[in-house]
Order: structure tokens, then C-alpha cells, then sequence
């Protein structure tokens, strides 16, 4: 890979196995009591940790780059938010960053940036954060896009464990430099394998994965494309980026992600990561109608609904029948 992004490269996996440590030590301090309360602060420090940590290796490396990332300081900066800014301070110092207040705050607003420029960062600090509560799969996302084109991606994904591994080995973390590849490595540390899409070109035994959350994506009508196009598995529900992942390494055929209201945008942080690593498998990632993704309108995919992903063999017949599929839908709500 040498002469193409190295440094940057280099210094996004460093940054993305940090601020994954921060969020393996909040996650891992969940206390059922908390989840059974539906405790949303665990969340709130590891993303801002998160942030923080990602903001600020890149603040130091590229100080000209923009960062178009989920959160900005604002609550952080509140009186009542006093006791999460002392918990992600401690939470930093644990893995030797001792910042101040101020540090805090001016690192996660360098992420707060919302509006396209020739060359910007993407950052979602936990993608999936019902997933992170409920002890199951988030990911730290990561991408460099330039002149519109996602040159760098990465996720780290703590609860995903490499292919062929027990779980509780330490998780996986994935990238792809434009041009060379999608390869994935242990998170904490080890030699990268180049991963790779399926090459199933049927659908009786194709995987297909959507979100765990029905608001987020719509089942039912993934049921009746799955059932159009005679898919006989279950589908499999993961949060976060992980779906990319199991896709881009051949794990699983599809992703749909089908809107469930109209308006919403999809945000350009929760694909940048994913979408290059497919690609860069020898996948193909298209919006709902089949068109490509547009990473050049500011912090939302303004002109694409929904995301569908595969191993590029079946996109174009998963594409027509999830058009098809939205037609008849509605049709019937006439
Ligand atoms: P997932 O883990 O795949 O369910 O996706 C989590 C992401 O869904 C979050 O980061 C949100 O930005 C995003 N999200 C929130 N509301 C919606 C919605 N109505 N449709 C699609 N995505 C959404
Ligand atoms: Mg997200």
C-alpha cells in the first residue's frame, strides 16, 4: 500500500483501536441494573470518549482536514453533563491522555463540522448504540473522503470476532484504501487478511442481514424481497456497520436497509466506513432505486434512499425486486 494514504492509514487504525479500548472498558462496566433502567449515560461517555480520541489524532496529524462527525460538545458543555465530562476525562486518562475540560470539548467540536469540502474525515464514534447497551455489535467508524470519493475507510468493530474465531477473542478491526483492497486485522494487533465479498450468484441459500431495529429499517418489506426472490435463510439482524463488515468478508450476501419513513436521510457517517470496504471486496453499494451513494452534500446522503448491498452478483436483481416490492407496497396503502 505504500505511497497511497499510508499516513493516514496509519494514523486512523491508531486512532480507531484507542478509542475501541474506551469503548470495550465502558461497555464492558454495563451493569444489568443499568440496561434494565434503560441508562443511555454509558453510551453517552464512551461517545464522546470516542470522538474526543479520533478528533484528536487527527488534529495533530492532518490539522487542515475537516471532521464531519456525529457529536458535537454543546450538552457536554452543560452544568448537568459535569459528571459524564469527568467520567470520559477518566475514561481518557486510563488509556494515557490526560486532558482538560477544555481539551474535551475543543477535540469532539473538531468533529462538528457539517458541510462538504474537497477533503474531510467521517466519523461515527459508536455506530449502533443499542447495540453497545445491549452487549452486542457497534463499531467506530471511520473515512476519508476526497473530492467525493472514499478514499480511506475503517471500522472497528470490539464485538465482531475475526472469521473463524471464538468469540472473546479481542474483535476486528476493518479497512480499505481505495485501489488496494479490504482487509481486516484482530483489533489489537496481527497480521491483515485481505477479505473478500461471496461469489454465490443464487438466492436459495444468499444470507441477507438488516437492522436489528424495525425503525430503522423495514422487515416486513425485506420479508416479501426475500420471499420474492426465494431467499430460504432467516435474515440476520446486527447493529451497526458490522452488517458492511459480514458482507464485505463474505459472511453474509446482502444488506437491505429499506427506509421506514419518508424524509429521513441517511447519514453520511453511518456508510462512509462500510461502503468503501465492500466495495473494495468486490461488492457494489447502491441506494434503494440502484443509484450510487453520494458523499457530496454535506453531512446527509441528500439524493439516495435506504442502502442495498451485495457481493455484486445479486445487485441487480435484489435491486428490481426491492423496487418492485416498494411499488406494490404502495400500491396496497392507496
Ligand atoms: P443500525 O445499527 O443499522 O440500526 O443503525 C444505526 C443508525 O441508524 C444510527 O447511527 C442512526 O444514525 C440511524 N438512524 C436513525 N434513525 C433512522 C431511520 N429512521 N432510518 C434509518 N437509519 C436511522
Ligand atoms: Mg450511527
Amino acid at each position: 500500500m505504500s505511497g497511497s494514504y499510508t499516513e493516514e492509514l496509519k494514523v486512523a487504525q491508531e486512532a480507531v483501536r484507542m478509542a475501541a479500548r474506551v469503548c470495550q472498558s465502558v461497555q464492558k462496566a454495563i451493569t444489568t441494573e443499568a440496561l434494565a433502567k434503560k441508562d443511555k449515560s454509558p453510551v453517552t461517555v464512551a461517545d464522546f470518549a470516542s470522538q474526543a480520541i479520533v478528533c484528536r489524532a487527527l488534529q495533530a496529524a492532518f490539522p487542515a482536514d475537516p471532521v464531519i462527525g456525529e457529536e458535537d460538545s454543546a450538552e457536554l458543555r452543560t452544568p448537568e453533563a459535569a459528571p459524564f465530562l469527568a467520567n470520559v476525562k477518566s475514561e481518557l486518562s486510563h488509556i494515557g491522555i490526560d486532558a482538560t475540560d477544555e481539551d474535551i470539548c475543543g477535540w469532539i467540536d473538531r468533529g462538528g463540522s457539517h458541510t462538504h469540502a474537497p477533503r474531510f474525515w467521517t466519523l461515527d464514534p459508536i455506530d449502533g448504540t443499542k447495540g453497545f447497551l445491549r452487549g452486542e455489535q457497534y463499531a467506530i467508524s471511520l473515512a476519508l473522503i476526497v473530492d467525493g470519493k472514499i478514499d480511506v475507510a475503517l471500522l472497528g468493530c470490539p464485538n465482531l470476532p475475526l472469521s473463524g474465531v471464538e468469540p472473546g477473542s479481542s474483535g476486528t478491526l476493518l479497512f480499505a484504501v481505495r485501489g488496494h483492497g479490504a482487509w481486516q486485522v484482530p483489533l489489537d494487533g496481527g497480521d491483515p487478511q485481505q477479505i473478500h465479498c461471496t461469489t454465490a450468484e443464487t438466492f436459495a441459500d444468499a444470507r441477507l442481514c438488516e437492522s436489528v431495529e424495525s425503525g430503522h429499517s423495514a422487515h416486513g418489506l425485506s420479508a416479501r424481497v426475500a420471499d420474492a426472490l426465494g431467499i430460504e435463510n432467516e435474515p440476520v439482524r446486527l447493529d451497526s456497520q458490522a452488517k458492511y463488515a459480514v458482507v464485505a468478508r463474505g459472511d453474509a450476501d446482502i444488506y437491505l436497509r429499506l427506509p421506514t419513513r419518508v424524509g429521513y436521510r441517511e447519514k453520511i457517517w453511518d456508510h462512509a466506513g462500510g461502503v468503501l470496504l465492500v466495495e473494495e471486496a468486490g461488492g457494489t453499494v447502491t441506494d434503494v432505486t440502484g443509484k450510487p451513494l453520494e458523499f457530496t452534500h454535506g453531512h446527509q446522503l441528500e439524493e439516495n434512499l435506504g442502502v442495498i448491498v451485495t457481493n455484486t452478483r445479486l445487485h441487480d436483481s435484489v435491486v428490481s425486486n426491492v423496487v418492485a416490492a416498494r411499488e406494490a407496497e404502495e400500491a396496497e396503502a392507496k
